[in-house]
């Protein structure tokens, strides 16, 4: 089986955990901030604060912004859960923005439709949640200048997007929202096993993210209420987690993020040799809008049931029985059974509905062989004839 996604660990990454083992830091330590000042470099961003998975990066940074009970957090149906999940921990009022049917990407005219009629009923967002859909940015500058005209936070879920471009910076270089989040989970673009980050420019928004990964405690005298007790001395400040990552796995990361400009490079070369053996068949290949360059998390073709005379599903078992690891990404957050509690059913959120019923990602890793993605290629043939 040729799966959907898979990690490339080699020697060096074998050698940077081992060397780490067999120091004297298992836990945060010096490769966390070596990953961390590495990363923000890479994005063009002034801060990173690594912690123990994306999910936790939502929450911290939904915590940082001030969510909470009587708030409004909105973002897009096409995305992991995760995404929706971080504003009901922190007990805030979820909400959705349908997808633009060409990119998958939340639609910034539904956002301002959205807006308009929020603003009316006073029931405006605190916080958007963006989602770069399978590598490629969301229009950050349009929902930048929204979120100056309606007054919301931008936390972007870029757990698709380490290595994308936008305009002429990097996805994760903040400057259209407050905050960037990435996934190093193994099948997304760099691993460190489990793994998250969040990326900011503000100061005051890096400590309070430092503080929560770590039990809300800080040892800065300015920031505490007893100045002198002692050098043992810690305070609580506020109620935190334990959302750290280990150094273990900051070292696997520093040693991915070296072979992160190869990893992109060979994700944008397969997907445009999938464009170019996927024309004229009746399926939808992504979108690339002409503000950014996506770095290709994943490569998700839309079946044209009609035109193909098939449906997604029959397609779907064709390629998995032709060993070809096919997935479908996103079943739309709004229908999971648990959202379907807070009310959300069939019908509200009709693009990412749409695109769902079609979707098939395909397979798309740095160590896919060409050979490998031709077989992939015939099997997509076969199934759609
Ligand atoms: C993978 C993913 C997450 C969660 O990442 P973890 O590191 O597994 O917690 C969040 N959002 C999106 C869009 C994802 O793809």
């Amino acid at each position: 089986m040729i799966p959907y996604g898979r990690q490339s660990i080699d020697d060096d990454d074998v050698r940077a955990v081992e060397e780490v083992l067999r120091s004297d830091w298992l836990t945060q330590g010096p490769a966390i901030d070596r990953f961390e000042q590495a990363l923000a470099e890479y994005c063009g961003a002034a801060y990173a604060v690594a912690v123990c998975n994306a999910t936790a990066a939502l929450h911290i940074a939904c915590l940082a912004l001030g969510v909470g009970e009587g708030d409004i957090v909105w973002t897009s149906p096409n995305t992991f859960v995760a995404s929706a999940n971080c504003a009901r921990y922190c007990g805030a009022t979820i909400g959705f923005v349908d997808i633009d049917p060409r990119t998958y990407n939340m639609s910034v005219s539904s956002l301002e439709d959205q807006l308009r009629h929020a603003r009316a009923v006073n029931a405006l967002p605190k916080v958007v949640i963006p989602v770069h859909f399978a590598g490629q940015s969301c229009d950050m500058q349009a929902i930048h200048a929204l979120s100056q005209e309606y007054g919301f936070r931008i936390i972007e879920d870029a757990s698709h997007a380490v290595g994308a471009d936008y305009l002429d910076g990097k996805v994760g270089d903040c400057r259209y929202s407050d905050m960037t989040v990435f996934s190093f989970h193994p099948v997304k673009i760099l691993t460190t096993a489990e793994g998250g980050m969040v990326l900011t420019n503000r100061p005051e928004l890096c400590d309070a993210l430092r503080r929560l990964r770590s039990h809300g405690i800080t040892r800065d005298p300015a920031a505490m209420e007893k100045k002198d007790e002692g050098p043992w001395y810690y305070e609580q400040i506020e109620l935190g987690y334990n959302y750290r990552m280990t150094d273990l796995q900051a070292a696997l990361g520093l040693s991915q993020l070296r072979r992160l400009p190869e990893f992109v490079a060979r994700r944008r070369a397969l997907a445009r040799r999938y464009d170019a053996m996927l024309a004229g068949l009746p399926l939808r290949t992504p979108y690339q809008a002409p503000d950014g360059v996506s770095a290709f998390h994943l490569y998700p073709v839309w079946i044209d049931e009609e035109k193909a005379g098939r449906s997604r599903r029959a397609v779907f078992d064709d390629l998995r029985a032709r060993g070809i690891g096919v997935n479908v990404l996103y079943i739309p957050v709004p229908l999971q059974p648990d959202y379907r509690k807070l009310g959300f059913a069939e019908g509200q959120f009709p693009e990412a509905e749409r695109y769902y019923r079609g979707a098939i990602s395909l397979p798309l890793y740095f160590s896919l062989s060409d050979e490998q993605q031709d077989q992939v290629v015939a099997a997509v043939k076969g199934a759609l004839s």
